[in-house]
């Protein structure tokens, strides 16, 4: 089953994509992880990401679509996938769906995870992310156990650079001209569900499951 994760950053596509990694036994893979590990390990593919992350600008396509190309081709990801952060622009989706249609396959369901822009704004200052095994949390909804501590793996828990007001708010932006698109050219393949973002999330899981069946 390869599914593809839509929606504003910050609606909630990696705390689903997660859950349905587990349920599905499918890899979750996030361009966004990718580029925060790379970061962290001073890689040159993270001293060049950084530079847009930190404007809250996405990463050039060039960078992007190898490096996703790379990791779908990986022999973890014969049985499917699901895709969180990516394509977020026409072109990657055009580069995947290319790359697919070769191999005689494609995807499956593009779920977009619909929150407006008011609850967005709220809801990202609260995030706390684990920059050291990618968990996430929301000091309000998903507090961790212990404030400050990430449950899986006890590695400090960050508010993320590009999670600021200011830088949010570009991201919103962005989303809108850049990504937004993608919700038309996915429900012209047929393959766009949408689901409501807003409640939670384990509801929005429930939902989600009722789709994948
Ligand atoms: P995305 O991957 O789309 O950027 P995340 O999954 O990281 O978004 O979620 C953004 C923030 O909102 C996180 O702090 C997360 O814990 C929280 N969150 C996720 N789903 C919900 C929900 N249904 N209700 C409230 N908060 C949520
Ligand atoms: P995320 O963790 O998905 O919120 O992504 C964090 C940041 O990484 C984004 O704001 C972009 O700067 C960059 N990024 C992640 N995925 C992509 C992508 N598919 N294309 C371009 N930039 C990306």
């Amino acid at each position: 089953m390869k599914i593809i994760m839509l929606g504003a950053p910050g609606a909630g596509k990696g705390t689903q994509a997660k859950m349905i990694a587990d349920k599905y036994q499918v890899p979750h893979i996030s361009t966004g992880d990718i580029f925060r590990a790379n970061i962290k390990n001073g890689t040159e593919l993270g001293v060049e990401a950084k530079k847009y992350m930190d404007q809250g600008l996405l990463v050039p396509d060039e960078l992007t679509v190898k490096i996703l190309l790379d990791r779908v081709a990986k022999d973890d990801c014969v049985n499917g996938y699901v895709l969180d952060g990516f394509p977020r622009t026409i072109p990657q989706a055009e580069v995947l769906d290319k790359a697919l249609t070769e191999l005689g396959d494609k995807i499956d369901y593009a779920i977009n995870v619909d929150v407006p822009d008011e609850n967005i704004i709220k809801r990202m200052g609260g995030r706390r992310a684990c920059l050291s095994c990618g968990a996430t949390y929301h000091m309000e909804h998903i507090p961790p156990k212990t404030e400050g501590t990430c449950d899986k793996c006890g590695q400090e828990l960050v508010l993320r650079d590009d999670d600021k007001p200011e830088t949010v708010k570009n991201r919103l932006d962005v989303y809108h001209k850049q990504t937004q698109p993608l919700i038309d050219f996915y429900s012209d393949k047929g393959v766009l569900k949408t689901v409501d973002g807003t409640v939670d999330m384990k509801e929005v899981f429930a939902a989600i499951c009722a789709i994948l069946g």
